[in-house]
């Protein structure tokens, strides 16, 4: 049978092969079922009409009834702009276009009542409009009236083109005309009615043609509810599936190596998060089942103790680990840390990556597929075909948003029943987030920082202050401390900023001179070993400042850096600058982050100073960033806007998604398969939604 729904969109009447070209170009918009999902951006009340002598200047978005008496076009520096004179009898007002000014031109009829409608601005007693809704008071009247005026998502090339917000309101009606409005029920009876929630149907119109503001929430709130209710119905059966399918090997033992670790070779308490963490880790891999972990905790809060730990309960089981991470460097700092922490266990750790040399490299393929290499710890070396293990029991994955889902499978690939699997990550995200980002993944969250720890102080200056700066690094300097300066390289390929970072390495060098002072630089376009050496003779202390680009963003450890200095650090996203901050503070003393900037400031980049200012706590920061910018973004992945979610928002429908998880659990419980006939309804539109892969396919 045939879904009305399904019916390409340029059959709507008022649409045609031109327009819906246009709305599927534009909004992705293909069928009919894809208009109703297009949900307004907000609502405006258009209840009631201003006069032209009661306009106030306050940038408030109203409407007036009057008429065009005159039409110019005004030249001016930048471009023409199209200026309409309009009147309602209590005064004159201006019109303005910079855009599309050809189409009004020829449209817009002089001295007919309009109601126009949009911003007002005034410039020396004169109110002007720029870009007005217009309409024909006539079409007006007569046209649905609702209270609400909803607005849609648009491009300027939609607006350009003359499908502005009026004609999609229009063909949005013709779509409730032409399909009577029936749009099949999809949550079950019992829940709508336990929930209080108001039919599809009813909310659908609502959403597009709202009655009032209390139906509009209603409509909302049932639209986000069904919306998350789906993905946690998806998430759960996904894990649920990967828990009765995938196999893992059961580590039933706890051996030698960890508890001769743990008895005698720990160089410090654990912490208690450190402790459940680990016991988390150990009852997963105790099963005949995948693990499949995600371990986040802050900067600093000790997740590679957990990853050595964990790997030692591979190896008291016969099987091999290895843990791979995004970088050289800090492919690096993990072999030196593991290979000091295990000295006196007697295992045997080696590294791959990149530079490897091929009779190294020889030796550790063979030890890897004989069993003598216990641990092998590399880049995306290890992902190459050549590397094959005797038994990979466990595989550890730090930074997660750098390796790709794709990558992680891969690394299964390499036994027949895969190594169970550890994600570590330091950009903490709220846990209903990430249940619903991650939901084929259990977490683990180290929510505690190793005693003693004094919190890094953080100040934002203006680079007009750099004099100050510097004889407070020249302070610290004589303390015997060492100092990051950080640079913006966000392309290695930018020019502009690889001149930046050259101008300050220079003038750093000037200010800074030898033999009083040694100065450091390393970036991205050094050849890996000089990198290292850099980055050696600053761990041993041998120069005082470390200039560098991001590459030093992640896991790099030298306690004795206590300052941190961050240019034109408006260029960073917060998760960034909160992971730099992270490179000092790691030893005793007190440690130092200051923010560099000029004056001139977005407002987001305000809020993103003063956030780093408040708050060490990378959960507080990671809300804030979330609000900024939006999940996608910060999962690092391509896509924006999270799971393409139409209405609900992660961050403010928390407790929505809470609840909705709750029912979904419960749901299944009940009805694992949704076979009941009372989920018919339900089950079709989980299908349906399957098909859609787009919204899926990157959680999965
Ligand atoms: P991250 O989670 O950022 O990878 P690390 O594992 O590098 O953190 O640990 C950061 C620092 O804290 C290291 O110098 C480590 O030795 C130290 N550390 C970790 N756990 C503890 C603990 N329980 N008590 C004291 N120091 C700890
Ligand atoms: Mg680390």
């Amino acid at each position: 049978m045939h879904n009305p729904l399904d019916t390409p969109i340029e059959y709507l009447k008022g649409v045609g092969p031109a327009r819906g070209e246009l709305l599927r170009k534009e909004l992705g918009i293909h069928k009919y079922a894809d208009l109703i999902n297009l949900y307004p951006n907000r609502y405006i009340d258009r209840t009631r009409y201003y006069k032209i002598n009661e306009l106030q200047n306050s940038g408030a978005e109203v409407q007036v009834v009057g008429k065009v008496i005159h039409l110019k076009t005004v030249e001016q520096k930048r471009g023409k702009r199209l200026v309409a004179t309009f009147t309602d009898g209590t005064g004159e007002m201006e019109l303005v276009w910079f855009q599309g000014q050809k189409w009004i031109r020829e449209n817009i009829k002089i001295n007919v009542p309009y109601v126009v409608f949009g911003k007002c601005n005034s410039f020396n007693g004169l109110f002007s409009m720029p870009h007005p809704e217009m309409e024909l008071l006539t079409e007006h009247e007569q046209s649905l009236r609702s209270a609400m005026q909803p607005i849609y998502p648009s491009t300027e090339k939609l607006t350009q083109r003359g499908v502005t917000n009026k004609v999609v309101n229009k063909i949005m009606q013709q779509l409730f005309i032409e399909t009577q409005a029936a749009f099949a029920e999809t949550l079950p009876h019992a829940l709508m009615q336990e929930l209080n929630l108001i039919p599809k149907k009813a909310a659908l119109f609502n959403i597009h043609f709202p009655k009032s503001q209390e139906l509009l929430a209603r409509a909302q709130y049932r639209l986000k509810f069904e919306e998350l209710f789906f993905i946690q119905l998806q998430l759960i059966t996904k894990n649920f599936i990967r828990k009765h399918k995938i196999k893992g090997h059961a580590f039933e033992v706890v051996g030698n190596y960890f508890n001769n670790f743990y008895q005698n070779h720990l160089p410090f308490e654990l912490t208690n998060a450190q402790k459940r963490v680990i016991k988390e880790i150990r009852n997963d891999m105790g099963q005949p089942v995948q693990m499949n972990r995600l371990l986040q905790g802050d900067v600093g809060s000790g997740k590679t103790i957990v990853a050595l730990m964990s790997m030692l309960i591979a190896l008291d089981n016969g099987f091999q680990a290895c843990l791979m991470a995004p970088t050289e460097i800090l492919a690096n700092q993990h072999f030196s840390g593991l290979s000091e922490l295990a000295k006196p266990l007697g295992i045997n750790i080696k590294i791959l990556t990149g530079s490897t040399k091929t009779s190294e490299r020889k030796i550790i393929h063979e030890e890897l597929q004989n069993g003598n290499l216990h641990i092998l710890i590399g880049t995306h070396a290890l992902l190459e075909d050549k590397v094959q293990f005797h038994n990979l029991g466990l595989a550890i994955i730090d930074e997660q948003h750098r390796f790709g889902v794709e990558q992680r499978s891969k690394l299964w690939r390499k036994n027949d029943v895969p190594p169970h699997i550890l994600v570590m990550t330091a950009t903490p995200i709220p846990r209903t987030l990430a249940m619903s980002l991650y939901g084929d993944l259990d977490i683990s969250v180290i929510d505690e920082l190793p005693p003693g720890r004094k919190p890094i102080k953080t100040v934002h200056r203006y680079d007009s202050n750099r004099l100050k700066v510097w004889a407070f690094l020249r302070e610290e300097i004589a303390k015997g401390r060492q100092v990051y300066i950080v640079y913006p390289l966000i392309e290695e390929s930018d020019k502009m900023d690889y001149k930046d970072l050259m101008d300050g390495y220079e003038s750093i060098s000037r200010d800074f001179p030898l033999p009083q002072y040694s100065v450091s630089i390393v970036h991205g376009r050094m050849k890996p070993a000089d990198k290292d050496m850099e980055m050696e003779r600053f761990a041993k202390g041998k120069t005082n400042i470390m200039v560098a680009t991001t590459v030093i963003e992640v896991g790099v450890n030298v306690p004795n850096a206590s300052v941190m200095i961050i240019e034109s650090a408006e260029r960073f996203g917060l998760s960034q600058l909160h992971q730099l901050r992270g490179r000092v503070g790691r030893g005793a003393e007190q440690s130092y982050c200051i923010m560099m900037t000029g004056h001139k400031l977005s407002n987001d980049s305000k809020i993103r100073m003063e956030t780093m200012c408040s708050t060490n706590d990378g959960f507080e920061i990671a809300e804030v960033d979330l609000r900024l910018r939006g999940p996608g973004d910060i999962m690092g992945t391509q896509q924006s806007g999270v799971l393409n979610l139409q209405i609900a928002d992660l961050v403010k429908d928390r407790d929505i998604l809470s609840l909705a998880r709750h029912h979904a659990l419960k749901l299944l419980k009940e009805d694992p398969s949704l076979s009941k006939p009372e989920h018919a309804a339900l089950k079709h539109a989980f299908t349906e939604l399957g098909k859609k892969k787009n919204i899926w396919n990157y959680i999965s």
